[in-house]
């Protein structure tokens, strides 16, 4: 049996337990008797510390130039390549995806503090002419302030590393509010940052049930900004106060991806990204492809192929060589699996493959549940319109590319997207018609790269992308400076004309 490990929260540079003491555990969903974490149940005493903490420490960190901000970034970059494979061995036991993948989830936060790193040279604002004499114009960015990041469990290390990394660049300080299933990824993470010598306070971490010092950050009067990802339920109770608060507010939700494959397409490509797509991660990314979307033409060859791949896929702990599919997070999700199931065969939905919890072996030990493929799938189904989060992929018949469109668009979600066809007007009628912020052309919908914006329309969203050029958008408020050195009082719209 491992020692669980002792996490803490940092709050000014020191490692502390919960106000009162109290605590909870995380544990192995692969084998749901060990306990990989004890961590702080935090009380609201411990939120208002960290937020006067991350206050203070705002005062000098926005002053400290940018080049010299994203210098502690690269270091981070640095440290994160160095503790790769203890990170990728951490998120393996504590949230249970394959070992290759947990390595690209610490990847992603390289790649993504050397990206924003970069960002500190750069920040640009514009210059332009006024419109009177011997007066200029500019536009600088400025930072927000205190910034609350509320994550999910799914990508323990790159999603606080996205939100981290270019609000510290922008000149912020900020208080991470990990999910209460990865509490150790998310504690090593922040060693990583105070190992990188951040001043005290401009880096902290809470811990803690969502619903209690997730929302008080959410609601203290002295947090500028809310960076939230996950659930869509979770996200409008946090949009909502933000809302009342008049607090900015990034918002990243829920997704119900399709991936189109049309009569023409490879099918042997198409397989391939449906496989990746659909149970990559247990199927427990946004981006997931939960819709296959098949013309008529192809389907039954496409689904002969698809099945038999998706049969082939090993089950296991992530720490497991040969595993390509890790359990489910926890038994809540896993019910919820369940009763989708349950109501797609209740709607008229066929169960070609899976379908039911995994009770064999050791594995019953785990969260496992198979791929599973539900064919026969129309679109006034629920499971056609809502996520799952799971490995789960309905298919559904179409006859035309309109049709095909008219159905992966039939969804209030709209992150991600892809088609398969080799016919190059289709695929550009494709990237114009798809409502939906990332659209994959012959690849999966899952493969995000940092350097570019993430983030969906409609009900996934509310307007903001992360990563890429766009991060800093969020992060930081424009301040428009007008300098005039006529030496005298000369106004706008009036003295020119
Ligand atoms: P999931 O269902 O995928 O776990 P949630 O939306 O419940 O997604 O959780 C995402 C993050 O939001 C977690 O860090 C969780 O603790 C936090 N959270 C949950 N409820 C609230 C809330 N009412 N206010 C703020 N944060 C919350």
């Amino acid at each position: 049996m491992v020692t669980p490990l002792t996490c803490r929260n940092f709050i000014h540079g020191e490692w502390l337990a919960s106000s009162d003491g109290s605590c909870l555990n995380s544990y192995n969903p692969a084998n749901r008797s060990e306990v990989v974490a004890v961590f702080p149940r935090s009380t609201l005493a411990d939120v208002n510390r960290a937020v006067a903490s991350a206050r203070e420490a705002y005062q000098r960190w926005r002053l400290v130039p940018a080049p010299a901000r994203a210098e502690y970034i690269y270091r981070v970059g640095e440290l994160l390549g160095k503790y790769k494979e203890e990170l990728a061995l951490l998120i393996c036991r504590e949230m249970g995806k394959p070992l290759v993948e947990a390595r690209g989830d610490v990847q992603e936060g390289i790649d993504c503090a050397f990206y924003s790193a970069g960002e500190g040279r750069r920040l640009f604002g514009q210059t332009t002419p006024s419109e009177m004499p011997n007066k200029m114009a500019m536009t600088v960015r400025t930072p927000v302030g205190v910034c609350a990041l509320i994550t999910p469990w799914n990508f323990p290390v790159a999603i606080p590393c996205w939100k981290a990394m270019p609000a510290l660049v922008c000149g912020n300080t900020i208080i991470l509010k990990p999910a209460e299933d990865t509490p150790a990824c998310a504690t090593k993470l922040i060693e990583i940052f105070a190992e990188a010598g951040l001043p005290a306070g401009v880096v902290n971490l809470v811990h803690g049930v969502g619903e209690e010092v997730g929302q008080a950050l959410v609601e203290h009067p002295d947090v500028n900004l809310v960076s939230f990802t996950g659930s869509s339920q979770t996200g409008s109770v946090v949009g909502e106060i933000c809302g009342r608060m008049h607090k900015r507010v990034c918002l990243e939700m829920g997704g119900k991806n399709a991936q189109i494959v049309m009569d023409d397409a490879d099918l042997d490509l198409a397989v391939d990204g449906a496989i990746w797509g659909a149970f990559g991660t247990t199927g427990q990314r946004c981006t997931a492809t939960s819709r296959l979307i098949l013309h008529r033409d192809i389907k039954s060859k496409f689904t002969q192929m698809f099945q038999e791949r998706a049969e082939q896929l090993k089950l296991g702990a992530g720490d497991q060589g040969d595993t390509d599919i890790g359990p489910i997070i926890n038994a809540k999700q896993l019910q919820r699996v369940c009763e989708y199931i349950d109501i797609a065969r209740s709607e008229g939905a066929q169960v070609l493959l899976g379908g039911e919890v995994v009770q064999t072996g050791h594995l019953q030990q785990g969260y496992f549940f198979p791929p599973t493929i539900l064919d026969g799938v129309t679109p006034d189904m629920r499971v056609a319109r809502e996520e799952i989060f799971g490995p789960v992929v309905a298919l559904m018949e179409v006859s035309s590319f309109t049709e095909a469109i008219a159905i992966l668009n039939n969804t209030n979600y709209g992150l991600s997207s892809s088609i398969y066809t080799r016919d190059v007007n289709l695929a550009f009628a494709a990237m114009r018609d798809i409502e939906a912020g990332i659209t994959y052309i012959n690849g999966p919908t899952i493969g995000a790269e940092v350097h570019l914006p993430f983030g969906g329309v409609k009900q996934t969203g509310n307007g903001h992308r992360e990563a890429g050029s766009t991060s800093i958008d969020i992060f930081t408020e424009w301040k428009t400076v007008y300098v005039d050195f006529s030496g005298c009082l000369q106004r706008a719209q009036i003295d020119n004309r």
